[in-house]
């Protein structure tokens, strides 16, 4: 058993529009109890720890810090870490320059290894615990990207990138056939999903670089494994839009998705920048979800995505990095942006909200929110230990503050990695700011 000191903050539920206190608990002074499995025993005030569980106990010492729910990141590409802050295109451009020859140096085994256990590491060093990520069109990516998560014993999701669209696909990278594509992606479900702490996503890169033929295949194979997810990208552009229309013409980008059958309760789609009240309509209908990349869509120039308009809808959103799209893997650098879309778009979002979407908004919207994103006793003890003091700015504004929502609310916009002090794994150290862990595990 062990103790962990310091302020707790984790969500019961979404606080909503007005932060309706009883969606979270905070404890200032208070302690998380985490057993020898890596499971949550308690989350409370300090003094209220049952004499029991402090029997033996070990204490580690995070007084003065914020512990909070690991940061779940919903939507981000291990195979781009060498493009990140790639200069002066939009999408599709942006693809065909930077992101398909980075994604097709994945073919080299060792590269690949490499890169996801770089894309890892800094994913822990910004404190996030749980991703579900694109590899490449590369089987041997998913071995690569799940070999590195499950060496650090991480909750993640992932899968094959699949793209067999001709006019859309450089010859380079581009599935040879469905059917091949298929029997990959069989093979890949068969080794990893379920194992440990791993998911399976089938991951169709975009209606626009898969063929018709493609799309009814996810839907095929998802009916008949609905325990695995659907990871995709939707309505991210003006001009892919207007590309998809030529293709598949239909009411919306959504309704192409929804057309072949991959609106379910385990999707979840990036981006939905351009969307309307149907598309959202729909997908709440369907249990649908929508990754939001707010730094990525402002970097790409995308567009401001609605967040406010899909909670009003019922529709379930985490937060995503999209990297290499986004410049960041710190989910604090990602919110602080959220924050400035939301009053871009004359809206607001809440620091509790905020946190509320990077934790256990990001669980529900990958529906692992059985497992983590919160520190209900049975969930697993991934979590980060944040420094209010990380920066001077943060210091000095922490100083200035009177009251925890706006230390909390300043943390959000000007924390980043910097201000991750540590981040555990199922109650055990996976990154300390001071040494930084790389490769070996206890
Ligand atoms: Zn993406």
């Amino acid at each position: 058993m062990t103790v962990f000191r310091g302020s707790v903050l984790h969500f019961l539920d979404d606080p909503g529009e007005t932060d309706d206190p009883t969606a979270w608990e905070l404890f200032e002074d208070g302690a998380l109890v985490v057993d020898d499995e890596g499971k949550v025993v308690f989350a409370g005030h300090a003094w209220a720890v049952p004499s029991r569980l402090r029997t033996g106990a070990v204490t580690v010492d995070h007084q003065g810090y914020l512990i909070v729910p690991g940061f779940v990141d919903t939507h981000v590409h291990v195979s781009e870490a060498d493009i990140i802050a790639s200069y002066g295109e939009q999408l599709l451009q942006w693809l065909q320059r930077y992101a398909f020859p980075a994604e097709a140096r994945f073919g080299d085994p060792a590269y690949a290894r490499a890169m996801c256990a770089f894309a890892l590491e800094r994913m822990l060093a910004a404190g996030t615990t749980t991703a579900s990520v694109h590899t490449s069109l590369h089987p041997g990516s998913v071995d690569a990207f799940f070999e590195q998560a499950q060496q650090r014993n991480l909750r993640m999701l992932g899968g094959k990138v699949l793209m067999d669209r001709e006019s859309t696909t450089p010859d380079y990278l581009r599935d040879d056939s469905v059917q091949a594509a298929e029997t990959q992606t069989r093979e890949l479900i068969d080794r990893w999903h379920g194992r440990g702490r791993l998911g399976y996503s089938i991951s169709p890169r975009l209606a626009l670089t898969c063929t018709e033929d493609m799309l009814t295949m996810v839907a095929r194979l998802h009916r008949e494994r609905p325990d695995v997810w659907i990871q995709t990208h939707a309505a991210e552009n003006p001009q892919e839009i207007a590309q998809v229309r030529e293709i598949y013409g239909g009411r919306s980008y959504i309704d192409v998705y929804d057309r072949f059958g991959l609106l379910t309760d385990k999707s979840l789609f990036a981006h939905c920048v351009h969307i309307d009240d149907a598309d959202r309509a729909r997908m709440a209908a369907t249990g649908s979800s929508i990754a939001f990349c707010p730094d990525s869509n402002m970097f790409l120039g995308s567009g401001l995505f609605d967040i406010e308009a899909a909670w009003r809808q019922g529709v379930t959103v985490g937060l995503g990095s999209d990297i290499a799209g986004g410049t960041s893997y710190s989910q604090l650098y990602q919110l602080n942006h959220a924050y400035k879309v939301a009053q871009l778009r004359g809206g607001r979002l809440s620091a509790y909200r905020g946190f509320y979407l990077a934790t256990l908004g990001g669980a529900r919207a990958l529906r692992l929110d059985e497992h983590i994103g919160s520190f209900r006793p049975g969930k697993e003890a991934d979590f980060t230990v944040l420094d209010f003091t990380a920066t001077p700015v943060l210091a000095h504004r922490t100083e200035a503050a009177d009251t925890f929502t706006e230390r909390l609310f300043a943390l959000m916009v000007l924390g980043d990695e910097q201000a991750v002090a540590a981040t555990y794994v199922l109650g055990r150290p996976a990154y300390e700011r001071s040494r930084t862990r790389c490769g070996h595990r206890p």
